[in-house]
């Protein structure tokens, strides 16, 4: 499946939305879920085809041609329109995805297989805590348009600063505290910091906490050590780490995974295969 560039914007100097539309979505099975997300592959330089390619053909010709996988979430889908919205985290001149987006023409096509999902907000918990950076603000800003009228929802959300930070809304009583990393020596406690120090939420808490992985860790023991979420209603995923681009942090993503679970009686949330539900925090 593939998508043609109708629209770019540019939301914030590191997040660029890019909505795609034409006949290639023809095929496009919207999911229910708040975190779903596409597998896009990003062409090479040297790439000798264009899109649509056929997948299983690429894969024979040599690595430097080959397309490079990125998960992104779904950010909004139209179906009057049939038109998909993705916001990208751009991050200097490094990135297949990245680099991508901020050069991303309207006529430019995007090819990708799924999508794939995971978490709902749980329909009764009595607050919601939604946790993540800039990779993690798509899925956050629609988990915080899923939530009952009238719950307390809490989003922490890092950004380099102030210029980072875009609207939200929630038909909850939202809370937001942007985290600004510029000119800070650990940009991997800043979360976790952020989290430790809010007021105690009431009830059963549904959390999602997702980004960078050694940050989502962090977060993840404090939520658990202060028994602020039950591991239940807990969704955890490292979607990028620092240092690593996503064929390296890949390689080595499971053993990480395995590690964080084995802090814990439970499994963190790995993600899941395109078109497979995977664990979500309570309602399926
Ligand atoms: C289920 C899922 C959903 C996701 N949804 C989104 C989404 O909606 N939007 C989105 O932007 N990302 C999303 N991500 C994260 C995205 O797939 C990774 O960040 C990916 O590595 C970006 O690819 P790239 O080609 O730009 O950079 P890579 O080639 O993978 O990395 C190049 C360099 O940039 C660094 N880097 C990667 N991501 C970031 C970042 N966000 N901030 C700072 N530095 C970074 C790497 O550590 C590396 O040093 C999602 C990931 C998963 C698993």
């Amino acid at each position: 499946m593939y998508g043609e560039v109708v629209a770019t914007e540019r939301l914030t100097p590191q997040l660029i939305r890019v909505v795609l539309g034409g006949e290639g979505l023809a095929g496009f099975q919207p999911s229910e879920s708040s975190d779903a997300y596409v597998n896009c592959f990003f062409l090479p330089d040297a790439a000798p085809y264009g899109v649509p390619f056929d997948a299983e053909s690429v894969r024979e010709l040599p690595r430097d041609q080959r397309p490079y996988p990125r998960r992104i979430t779904v950010r909004a889908w139209d179906p009057v329109r049939r038109e998909l919205t993705l916001d990208l985290a751009a991050h200097g001149d490094v990135g297949y995805a990245g680099r991508w987006a901020l050069g991303a023409q309207p006529g430019a096509r995007l090819q990708f297989r799924g999508p794939a999902d995971g978490y709902l907000p749980h329909p009764e918990a009595d607050a919601y805590l939604f946790v993540g950076d800039e990779s993690a603000l798509p899925a956050i800003a629609v988990c915080a348009e899923s939530v009952p009228a009238g719950r307390p929802v809490t989003i922490v959300a890092e950004v380099d600063d102030a210029a980072g930070e875009i609207a939200l809304s929630s038909p909850g009583e939202l809370s937001i505290q942007w985290v600004h990393r510029a000119g800070r020596a650990d940009p991997d406690a800043l979360l976790a910091d952020a989290v430790a120090a809010l007021p105690r939420p009431e009830g059963v808490v549904s959390a999602f906490v997702h980004g960078e992985a050694v940050a989502t860790r962090a977060v993840r023991r404090v939520l658990l050590r202060e028994r602020i979420v039950d591991l239940d209603h807990l969704s955890c995923s490292p979607y990028w780490r620092r240092g690593y681009d996503d064929e390296q942090w890949r390689a080595i993503k499971g053993d990480w995974v395995r590690e964080v679970n084995a802090e814990t009686p439970q499994p963190v949330q790995a993600a899941p295969t395109e078109g497979a539900p995977s664990i979500s925090n309570g309602r399926r």
